[in-house]
């Protein structure tokens, strides 16, 4: 799951960690009595989305008085958003956070996440940070300082303070980077959290360190025991099709191509998409339907992969392991009739009894194409989505 900004902040700041005063809004009277609140003669004005990019797509704005706080909160609550890290989605401003703006000296990156490669906890930094981290790791990569955190011992005092003075923090923001760490080290662990990131850490004209900026990503897997987590979710940042595929419990990714895919197992699904691409064409989604798919599962699985209009050709690709090829192939009948598909639907049909089940949809009436193998399957699929 991903989590909003004010949300990340209030984290922090359960485990100790000192984030600007700030407080969140939902219209621009709000948003003025939050300024109000929180005093002094500054604010920023941020958009509330699940992405990045904020700060150049217009969401993030520095106001100096109470009118333009109204303002700039005016001009985006209610509206979408769309930015360079949102992968081509317009996400709905539904709040703002206005915090205490602050003067930023310099702004550096800090990061926490579950390295693959050492299956360690790493925290990575720059001290040239910024809206650009991405742009430093491919420009000047030694600017960039990594700790990979020993499992057993856990993040170490020292390890903070090495990592400081590699990012050329004087001796009291050492002190202050250390606290944010052991802190986020905590909150990564309790949390069961798969990324934090902070940018800006930005190093104030005060002196100070400052958190400006939070983003949370969490392990999906562990939310059974983190009611408090799933209760932030905010579904309407979340792609529509699929949040409807969760709730049928039904894996389901959406992507950019025509083909519309329905396979059973995580890695067959893979398998499919790599075929198709293979063949020329391009997925429109993945899609696990599971083990134990049934005839509810197939039908709901196709109104799924037809809510997008680009879909201009369906594969099924089912292995009949754990299920009957027959009872795969009734389900698929009763789902094309009961949905009213309109276009090329290509099966292939592998396992137990797989000659029933190919009778089965030779003998349905229904425009439904058999395929032989995954091969072949995915060269009449891409072949009908060329058609359409
Ligand atoms: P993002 O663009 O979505 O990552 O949003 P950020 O919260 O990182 O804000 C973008 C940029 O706005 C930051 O990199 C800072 O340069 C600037 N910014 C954020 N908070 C403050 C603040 O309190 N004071 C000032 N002067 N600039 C800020
Ligand atoms: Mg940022």
């Amino acid at each position: 799951m991903n989590f909003h900004e004010y949300q990340a902040k209030q984290l922090f700041a359960d485990y100790g960690i000192a984030v600007p005063a700030g407080r969140v809004a939902r219209s621009p009277e709000e948003a003025v009595d939050a300024a109000k609140a929180i005093g002094g003669e500054a604010w920023m004005v941020k958009a509330q989305i699940h992405a990045g990019g904020r700060g150049k797509a217009g969401g993030v704005k520095y106001s100096k008085s109470f009118d333009e706080v109204r303002e700039y909160a005016k001009g985006m609550l209610g509206t979408k958003m769309e930015t360079y890290q949102s992968a081509g989605v317009a996400l709905p401003v539904d709040s703002v956070l206005v915090t205490q703006a602050t003067d930023i000296a310099q702004e550096l990156y800090l990061s926490v996440m579950v390295d693959r490669s050492t299956q360690s906890i790493t925290f990575i930094a720059s001290a040239d940070g910024g809206v650009e981290i991405e742009k430093t790791a491919v420009d000047n990569p030694d600017a960039i300082k990594t700790l990979i955190v020993n499992y057993v011992q856990g993040l170490q005092p020292y390890q903070t303070r090495d990592m400081g003075f590699a990012l050329g923090l004087n001796a009291k923001q050492v002190g202050q980077l250390s606290k944010i760490m052991l802190g986020l080290y905590k909150l990564f662990n309790e949390k069961d959290l798969a990324l934090v990131e902070l940018n800006p850490l930005a190093i104030l004209t005060d002196g100070n360190l400052a958190v400006l900026d939070g983003k949370i990503n969490s392990d999906d897997n562990a939310n059974f025991r983190h009611p408090e987590l799933v209760e932030m979710r905010d579904i309407k940042q979340e792609d529509e099709t699929e949040v409807l595929a969760s709730k049928y419990d039904l894996n389901y990714v959406t992507m950019d191509g025509n083909i519309g895919c329905m396979v059973n197992g995580a890695g067959l699904a893979m398998s499919t998409m790599d075929v198709i691409k293979l063949e020329g064409g391009a997925p429109a989604n993945f899609l696990d339907v599971g083990g134990g798919a049934n005839k509810e599962k197939v039908t709901e699985a196709f109104k799924l992969i037809l809510r997008s209009p680009d879909v201009k050709a369906i594969f099924v690709n089912i292995f009949g392991g754990i299920v009957r090829c027959d009872m795969i192939a009734e389900g698929i009948i009763a789902a094309v009739k009961e949905v009213g598909v309109k276009v090329p639907v290509i099966v292939r049909l592998e396992g137990t009894n797989v000659d029933a089940g190919k009778e089965l949809l030779k003998n349905s009436g229904l425009a439904i194409t058999s395929a032989d193998d995954i091969n072949d399957g995915a060269k009449k699929a891409v072949a009908a989505a060329a058609a359409a």
